[in-house]
């Protein structure tokens, strides 16, 4: 990363101190329709009769211009819009920090509010860009439950699950930074995909175990896919799980993103040691759930994360097993460099082996998005980032865009 913006400044100080000690104000952003049209009538803002059409205005504003201000709505008249103002926020959160390195890929680090956790909590966001998409790695929770023992993440406690508003933040505002919003403009300079939208896709990825906090997360990825707002194809929307079996199908049913799975393990002795969800939800239930994934096809896959260890998983034996446990799941293989972090007992499989590892699955019929020649991104992605970064080419990314960092490790 080499430029890095500190955007709080005393103004923002001010502003956000100003705001703490106000009464809270009801957040409109990540309601249902219809929890909206509650809010608004409920408070006394907006007459029942008029609430459907507020709504209307309201999420257009919101989801499909993406203003961050109440007066900023201009046909909504100015006494209304001060009434609005008075009772409910439709704020951003504070941006901490925004790194940018030299290849365009974006790191924020927000701050949301403590509701509960007794202190205000932070969580990384973070945004790569490639020739024909941008995509954004969302955290879902503050922290995890889960210990698996490669995982940055899983050495800290969980603090507390981000709520529907705070997960909808997280993309609004890369958004806003990144001018995608109509009537914006792309800051100078920018790296961003040459068409189209510049957050195309979006994967939960970053902290934090999705379908352990699954109604906000249903309720954030409902409205990004809301083909009247924010309007992200749920085909470009994915949900990684380390494989919370019960919740899956309901995945496919009540959300129907794109399914990746965190399996990075072959058997259940290891996968126990490595995602210790295994030994509540093992192998086979877990493969049985993904073949139950509503919506399941060859033009739907389901995508498996595995994370390339040293001497743990990486032999040709281990990409024998992996093929032979998806035998007939269509599926997609992500081999994820491992990024190390400092205290881990783990190392980065060598090049030669992931090489090996990769060809024997692409030979399998797999196509795997690590290919020759990638021995610098496989560097950089093994904590070199810093120094690599600069001569990564766009099309040598993948690796990094696997294992989206967010919140694992130091890079
Ligand atoms: N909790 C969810 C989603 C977040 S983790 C899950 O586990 O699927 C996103 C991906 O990054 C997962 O596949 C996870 O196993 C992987 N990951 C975690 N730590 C990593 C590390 N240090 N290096 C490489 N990948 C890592
Ligand atoms: Fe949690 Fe996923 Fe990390 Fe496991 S890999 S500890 S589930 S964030």
């Amino acid at each position: 990363m080499t430029l890095s913006l500190d955007l709080t400044t005393d103004a923002t100080r001010d502003a956000l101190r100003a705001r703490a000690a106000a009464p809270v104000k009801g957040e409109l952003i990540g309601l249902t329709r219809e929890e909206l049209a509650e809010a608004l009538v409920t408070s006394g803002v907006v007459p029942e009769r008029q609430a459907k059409m507020r709504v209307q205005q309201l999420w257009h504003w919101l989801y499909v211009r993406g203003v961050s201000d109440f007066a900023d709505m201009f046909n909504i008249s100015k006494d209304l819009r001060a009434e609005l103002a008075k009772h409910f926020t439709i704020a951003r959160p504070e941006i901490v920090e925004e790194q940018i390195s030299s290849d365009g890929t974006r790191k924020w680090l927000f701050r949301f509010p403590p509701r509960g956790a007794g202190r205000p909590v932070e969580i990384e966001t973070v945004y790569i860009p490639e020739e024909g998409r941008g995509t954004l790695c969302i955290s879902s929770q503050v922290g995890c439950t889960l210990t698996c023992s490669f995982c940055h993440t899983g050495t800290q406690k969980l603090v507390r699950n981000l709520t529907a508003e705070e997960i909808l933040a997280q993309l609004m505002t890369a958004r806003d930074r990144l001018g995608d919003f109509p009537d914006r403009d792309t800051p100078a300079g920018a790296i961003v995909p040459a068409e189209g939208r510049k957050v195309s896709n979006i994967v939960m990825m970053g902290m934090g175990e999705p379908l352990y906090n699954f109604e906000a997360v249903k309720k954030a990825l409902l409205i990004a896919s809301d083909g009247d707002g924010l309007a992200l194809s749920k085909r470009r929307i994915t949900l990684s799980t380390s494989g919370v079996v019960p919740e899956i199908f309901r995945t496919g049913e009540e959300i129907g993103v794109m399914l990746a799975i965190s399996l990075h393990a072959t058997n259940d002795d290891l996968r126990d040691l490595l995602v210790p969800i295994n030994k509540k939800y093992p192998l086979k239930e877990l493969v049985d759930a993904c073949r139950n994934y509503p919506g399941l096809s060859n033009a739907r896959r389901i995508t498996f994360e595995y994370v390339m260890l040293k001497d743990v998983n990486d032999s040709l034996e281990d990409a024998k097993a992996l093929v032979k446990l998806l035998k007939g799941v269509p599926a997609k293989i992500n081999l994820i460099p491992f990024n190390p972090w400092p205290g881990t007992n783990y190392q980065c499989s060598d090049w030669e082996t992931i090489e090996k590892f990769a060809d024997y699955i692409n030979n399998a019929g797999y196509a795997s998005p690590i290919r020759t020649p990638r021995g610098r991104d496989i560097l950089a992605a093994c904590g070199q980032l810093k120094s690599e970064s600069e001569r990564m080419k766009k099309s040598e990314r993948l690796a990094l865009e696997a294992m989206m960092i967010a919140g694992h490790g130091e890079a």
